[in-house]
């Protein structure tokens, strides 16, 4: 038991006993939730009808009538109807402020043909002041058949004044209008860096897309956001957050956003826990001043470390050991994380002999096997050691003799089940049926005894659970082609989805002990539906809402709220 749920016991016990000699058993509750079909991802006792709060925490957990005797006349009283009580929502992998910020921006995810592509983007610079960038957008060109991809001509009439440079929903491609390339020197004389490619035309000329690393040669001219900017941003992705019943994030934060963390909390504004994972190649900033994984309070802690081990599926940059079966001319590109070879393992371990959590994502086959390779040597140079709790972030395409290495080495696979069902429309045509066996592989990863962490990926996905967890469940791809699910034989229960989305992800932040169940002395972060999950038929998930999000036992969305 640590220090203070201790503390919470015995202020507990101590009021109780004051309050048993006025004849009652044990002090009124802030808040209790009856009614509920509570599933409450504690093995010991995994379903009741109520919980009971008081302050930020649980203190109890069982029948209509064990709760009720905690209500007092001051307390708060929630009716779930019969519908499911969950541990709040954890979402392991998201990138909240250009979330937030895409909230509020140009909006390409569902434009269905260049034309939409380009109009969208006129019309948004119409809401630009001269010289403001335009970013995000997140588009996907497989809505137009995967070709043609974007090119700066296609808007530049439209944005003589606004550079623009407008990523692609995996954040591995992104196209910069002529402006953007004139603003960040980009000519057709610039050569691809290490790790990127800056596609040209029939003439060499650069298209203005960017691929992975080339990304790195327009975003260097885009100046940083401002504080109030990145406020403005937090707040709006809390506000999708609250909405969706997500409680904590881990989130791949920049400095700058560590820092509005810290201004919202002081504040008393932070209406989720936050888990901020930093750039790998920095690893050397927190080990100095002795940050371990998991340092931090109840809402904001830090120690992990996020790397990148390839690029994406969707733009034939995940590493795989055979080439792409619709672009037989490559297998994918090492991020430059991994350049020169022995750079990664460097890094590696150095942050693991400083106490920090590794994060690293790892897309194509070959790129998880490097990464397991780099694990297994951190262990044997470092030494065994409980408890390091490494990740690989997407572990998307796995060779079948990965899963038992992932195992042993007690690797957590923090995969987002929702891009299953949106890359499953098109992952067969890229790498072929045979490597789609050991993708996204999630019950494969379960048999194995390999722990799983769900998340969003936001704003590659979106910020929503019930989503990922109808992904996970019902594998049916987003174009309606698969309705038994895409192998179906990978499959979640709802059960192991939701404990995914829960438990595992509190253990992927060293945070078991404080929640991912609802348990006694645990922090009363809930999050109520109006459908019993375990009771619709699979395919209506989907369209479960989140009546309340309760976090540190305060109603931060719907009814009641405080
Ligand atoms: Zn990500």
């Amino acid at each position: 038991m640590n220090r203070t749920r201790l503390q919470v016991l015995l202020c507990l016990a101590a009021a109780a006993f004051f309050l048993n000699a006025c004849g009652r058993e044990h002090p009124a509750a802030d808040l209790v939730i009856l009614h509920g079909k509570v599933w409450t991802v504690d093995k010991a006792h995994p379903q009741a009808e109520a919980v009971a709060v008081i302050g930020s925490r649980i203190v109890a957990v069982g029948s209509d009538a064990e709760i009720r005797s905690w209500a007092g006349p001051g307390t708060n009283t929630i009716d779930a109807q019969g519908k499911s009580v969950l541990p709040g929502f954890n979402d392991a992998h998201v990138h909240f402020t250009s979330g937030g910020s895409e909230v509020s921006g140009v909006k390409l995810r569902d434009a269905a043909t260049p034309k939409v592509f380009a109009s969208r983007i006129a019309e948004h610079a119409r809401k630009l002041s001269k010289g403001e960038w335009m970013t995000g957008g997140t588009w996907d060109h497989e809505l137009w058949g995967g070709t043609p991809l974007p090119s700066h001509d296609w808007v530049d009439a439209a944005t003589p004044e606004n550079p623009v440079f407008v990523t692609r929903y995996d954040g591995h491609m992104a196209m910069a209008n002529a402006l953007a390339m004139k603003l960040a020197g980009v000519t057709r004389a610039t050569k691809d860096p290490p790790g990127g490619t800056v596609v040209r035309d029939a003439q060499g000329n650069p298209t203005g897309l960017m691929k992975d690393a080339a990304m790195g040669l327009i975003t260097r001219a885009i100046p940083a956001e401002t504080e109030e900017q990145l406020l403005r941003d937090a707040r709006a992705g809390m506000n999708e957050a609250r909405r969706n019943g997500v409680t904590t994030i881990q989130d791949i934060s920049s400095a700058a956003d560590v820092r509005v963390y810290q201004v919202l909390e002081k504040r008393g504004e932070l209406t989720l826990r936050v888990y901020c994972i930093a750039p790998l190649p920095q690893w050397e900033a927190p080990a100095r001043t002795g940050i371990r994984a998991g340092f931090g309070d109840e809402w904001i802690h830090l120690g992990a470390l996020k790397g990148f081990a390839d690029g994406s599926l969707g733009s034939t940059t995940a590493l795989f050991d055979q080439p792409y079966s619709d672009a037989p001319g490559t297998s994918g590109l090492p991020n430059a994380m991994m350049l020169p070879e022995g750079n990664m393992l460097k890094m590696a371990l150095g942050a693991d002999k400083a106490g920090l959590q590794l994060a690293v994502h790892a897309i194509g086959d070959k790129a998880n096997a490097t990464m397991l390779d780099v694990y297994e040597q951190v262990e044997k140079q470092n030494g065994a050691r409980p408890d390091r709790r490494w990740r690989i972030e997407h572990a998307q395409h796995l060779r079948p003799a990965d899963f038992e290495r992932f195992a042993k080495l007690g690797v957590i696979a923090s995969v987002q089940p929702y891009h299953a069902i949106d890359d499953g429309r098109w992952a067969e045509k890229r790498i072929g049926h045979e490597r789609c066996k050991t993708t996204y592989a999630f019950k494969t990863l379960l048999d194995h005894g390999v722990r799983l962490a769900f998340g969003s990926d936001w704003t590659v996905a979106p910020l929503s659970p019930l989503l990922g967890i109808y992904a996970a469940v019902t594998r049916a791809t987003l174009d309606g082609k698969n309705p038994g699910g895409w192998f179906p034989e990978q499959k979640l229960t709802v059960a192991e989805a939701v404990e995914a989305f829960t438990m595992g992800s509190a253990y992927a932040e060293f945070r078991e002990t404080e929640k991912g169940s609802l348990t006694v002395g645990k922090f009363a972060d809930i999050v109520i539906l109006d459908a019993d999950l375990f009771a619709v038929a699979p395919e209506k998930i989907k369209d479960a809402v989140v009546s309340h999000t309760i976090v540190g036992g305060k109603v931060v969305y719907g009814a009641g709220r405080q």
